[in-house]
């Protein structure tokens, strides 16, 4: 079984919509295709939310008849035949009738998440009925029956594998099953979502729980590029990836990809393949067990990273200090992402602010604190970069002009992370493009 996910430019357009249809109906065998909203609705659903909760029930109006006019036009272009138009109509009737419903009652932050859902459940709704229409067997699988995260956000694999089975065996007359992307059920039964861009990891969760043959991720680019091409304008495709590489790519901020989407793909050693929906001939990446070893293969950059500094004379050498530096993290559920140690001073960084403050206040209990906000992580990947004769002179002799807050090399065989003040973030993604990659 392929899983086959289709990002919101993917679904954005009616035209698209059509084309990615006839895409799916042409691949063989079976197939659960995962979609997210149409581009831009995740946006404003957002924009709604933060109204409604704000009390702005004037724009949070505004916004929901602004939508519910771009869906009315697309399901004009998408249906051809009158009695389609009319399912269409009353598709959008219905969501649309929930959204005032949701505006005008007491909006809370469990009336938000429901109302995020709403993006994927209506652009699946939409397809489903547009398959249908052109005579293609087809059904729809719904996520919320099967996908769950724990009271940590975590998704749980071993119950969706579990859930899916017998929902699978019932639909095992159709090839084509399509489901939301992003959303799940949290640990209270409550509609929840896998954080932006969680359609990508929707995809490698049921790839990972069905253990399917392969995970196509489509988009609007012919696969991972060597650097971010929003910020660096010459940049080219990467054929292949290792898990290893893609995972640090996509957690240090390559948005083409959720931040967590190969750990379930990796896990059962299912590829992942990025393919571009505008260029379906354009290879894309693979990203699997094999890789080239020994070269620079990408680079990618996070922000909104924190940098703090512990600075202790008396006890950074004393066995158990780190142990207690780290607990302090680990209460406020605050991941690290970099560390860098010296005789007198640690220095860890962060991109979750929202328990800082009390962070601070018991780390200081163990020396002077120093706190860098507005810090970016840029991130150099390839497969054992720690064979690589003269890796960093290479990286340093690029980044020359560029002032460096912190260096973490040797970590992972497939990384080295190097912290900067965002203000220089672009100056570097540019001199590394020259540097690294003669670009
Ligand atoms: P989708 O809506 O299909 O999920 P996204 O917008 O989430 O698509 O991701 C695709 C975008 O990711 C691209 O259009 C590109 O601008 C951006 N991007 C950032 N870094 C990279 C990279 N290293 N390689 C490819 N695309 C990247
Ligand atoms: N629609 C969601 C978002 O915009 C999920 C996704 O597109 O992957 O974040
Ligand atoms: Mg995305």
């Amino acid at each position: 079984m392929l899983v086959v996910k289709f990002g919101g430019t993917s679904v954005g357009k009616p035209e698209r919509m059509k084309k990615i249809a006839h895409l799916v109906m042409s691949m063989p065998g079976k197939k659960i295709v995962v979609l997210s909203a149409l581009s831009g609705t995740t946006n404003a659903l957002v924009r709604i939310g933060e109204n409604l909760l704000a009390q702005q029930h004037t724009a949070a109006n505004n916004e929901i008849s602004e939508l519910e006019k771009h869906y009315l036009q697309f399901i004009k272009e998408l249906y051809s035949s009158e009695s389609y138009k009319a399912v269409g109509e009353e598709i959008v009737s219905r969501y649309f009738s929930l959204f005032r419903l949701l505006a005008a009652g007491k909006f809370d932050d469990r009336g938000y998440r429901e109302l995020l859902a709403q993006g994927e459940l209506i652009s699946t709704e939409l397809f489903y009925h547009h398959l249908q229409e052109i005579k293609t067997p087809v059904r729809l699988l719904p996520a919320l029956h099967f996908m769950s995260i724990d009271e940590n956000n975590e998704p749980e694999l071993e119950k969706i594998s579990e859930r899916l089975k017998p929902i699978l065996e019932t639909m095992n007359n159709v090839d084509i099953l399509v489901t939301q992307g992003y959303i799940c059920r949290n640990h209270r039964n409550e509609i929840d979502n896998l954080k932006r861009g969680g359609s990508d990891y929707t995809a490698s969760l049921i790839g990972a729980a069905i253990r399917a043959e392969e995970i196509q991720i489509w988009t609007d680019i012919d696969g991972m590029h060597n650097n971010d091409p929003r910020i660096v304008k010459k940049t080219m495709p990467i054929a292949e990836l290792t898990f290893d590489e893609a995972s640090e790519l996509a957690y240090f901020g390559a948005k083409i990809l959720h931040p967590s989407t190969i750990v379930p793909a990796q896990k059962y050693h299912v590829p992942v393949i990025l393919k571009n929906t505008m260029d379906e001939k354009a290879l894309g990446t693979i990203i699997s067990d094999k890789g080239s070893r020994g070269q620079f293969k990408a680079v990618a950059a996070k922000d909104g990273i924190t940098a703090i500094k512990i600075k202790s004379s008396r006890m950074l050498l004393a066995y158990g200090f780190l142990r207690r530096v780290f607990e302090v993290f680990e209460r406020y559920k605050t991941p690290i992402d970099m560390i860098s140690t010296s005789e007198v001073a640690v220095s860890v960084t962060i991109d979750e602010n929202k328990n800082l403050a009390k962070i601070l206040e018991e780390l200081n209990l163990f020396g002077t604190i120093e706190v860098d906000d507005n810090q970016s992580i840029i991130c150099i990947v390839g497969n054992m970069l720690s064979e690589k004769e003269g890796v960093l002179k290479e990286v340093f002799q690029s980044l020359a002009n560029i002032p460096i807050r912190m260096v973490s090399y040797g970590g992972s065989p497939n990384n080295i992370s190097i912290l900067v003040s965002t203000s220089q973030k672009d100056k570097a993604l540019n001199l590394l493009n020259e540097g690294l990659f003669n670009l």
